[in-house]
């Protein structure tokens, strides 16, 4: 089978790799578009989320697939992206923390979840006053590495074009394909192909920042509270993000960096200075389900789409649950199949 692959971030870089080792021909199209999420996201992997702490939804069924695929991608590229990493959860106030120790409780939560006595490596950087929980079995991804690094790899066969494929553009090139799958992130809402899509599409913006302290350079965790800090080298940190359903444009803004900044502010003593600004949209979903699946209009198209918030934990999984179907001809899930959208089609 010969595939070409319509977007190159983190849900296109999977499916590609998926299918190639299943022995299909890959080509991929990207356009290097403004607005993606992958090359400025966090890529963190976090089971328990949500003011509440709930656990993500399938996280045992979905960490173990991801953990397998970016480990399995470091050695084929050659490339670092995968590491484990606990989160130390600030917790404010008497709720948080009742509610905290009462998920600590729960058989299903105890391999993730306890109580702290102190802020972990953070102990010294942060404010004081807090109460502190540890989150276990998180991860981070590192997608920009991850997507350069194949997309080198696909050059050098020949099987990547930096370029922007326009829809009119698929009954002359369908021909050629026995599939052609739309990675395209957000954009996806705007594709003629999988028209009306519940998309909720989100904004997002995060910092860069440099805590002044050599003490930071050491730290090996991430730290959470509205925002998460993630340690990205030297004395360095991701911050973010921030969410916005109505946005003017695609670029960061001041109004987010104000917002992240006072976020900062009550959660680190230590003090920092800002050295980087990005933003990007997430390609996020009413019912917060991926879209995968058929066009109900043109049968060579096909949709890997809807990662939301969760790219780096779900891109794995899914990206296996998709080759399935459309090399052994699987039935797709149906809390994913974008059938449950069309049936009147
Ligand atoms: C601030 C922020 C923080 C985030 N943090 C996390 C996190 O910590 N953990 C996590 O799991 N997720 C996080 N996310 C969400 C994550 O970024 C997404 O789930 C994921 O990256 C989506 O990947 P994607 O490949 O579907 O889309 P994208 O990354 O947007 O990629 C789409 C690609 O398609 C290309 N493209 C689009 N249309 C066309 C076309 N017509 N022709 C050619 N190319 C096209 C674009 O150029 C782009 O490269 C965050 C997002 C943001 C904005």
């Amino acid at each position: 089978m010969k595939i070409l692959l319509i977007g190159q971030g983190v849900a296109g870089t999977l499916l590609a790799w998926t299918l190639r080792k299943r022995g299909l021909q890959v080509h991929i199209a990207d356009g290097n578009l403004p607005g993606g999420s992958s090359l400025v996201a966090a890529g963190i992997i976090n089971p328990v989320t949500g003011k509440r702490f709930v656990k993500s939804w399938r996280f045992d069924d979905f960490f173990p697939s991801a953990r397998a695929a970016y480990l399995s991608l470091e050695q084929a590229l050659n490339i670092k992206i995968w590491s484990e990493q606990s989160v130390v959860r600030l917790l404010a106030t008497p709720e948080e923390v009742n509610d905290w120790s009462a998920r600590c409780a729960l058989p299903d939560y105890t391999t993730h979840l306890s109580e702290s006595e102190d802020g972990g490596e953070w102990a010294a950087l942060v404010r004081p006053g807090f109460h502190f929980g540890i989150i276990r079995r998180a991860a981070r991804v590192d997608f920009p590495t991850l997507i350069f690094a194949f997309r080198q790899q696909l050059v050098s066969e020949g099987f990547f074009q930096q370029k922007s494929c326009e829809y009119g553009e698929v009954e002359k090139i369908k021909g050629e394909y026995d599939a052609m799958v739309f990675c395209e992130g957000y954009r996806g809402q705007d594709n003629p192909f999988f028209p009306n899509l519940p998309w909720q599409i989100a904004k997002g913006e995060a910092l860069l920042i440099r805590i002044q302290d050599p003490r930071a350079s050491s730290i090996g965790q991430m730290l959470k509270k509205t925002m998460t800090l993630v340690p990205v080298g030297g004395q360095v940190f991701w911050a973010g993000g921030s969410y916005q359903w109505h946005y003017p444009d695609l670029l960061p803004g001041e109004s987010e960096k104000t917002f992240i900044l006072e976020h900062l502010t009550g959660m680190l003593a230590a003090p920092f200075e800002i050295v980087g600004h990005v933003a990007g949209i997430r390609p996020t979903v009413k019912d917060r389900r991926p879209f995968i699946g058929q066009s109900p209009v043109e049968p060579k198209v096909f949709i890997f789409n809807g990662l939301g918030t969760k790219g780096a934990l779900l891109a794995p999984y899914w990206a296996e649950h998709m080759a399935s179907y459309l090399i052994d001809g699987k039935l797709l899930d149906k809390e994913v199949d974008i059938g449950r959208f069309y049936q009147n089609f």
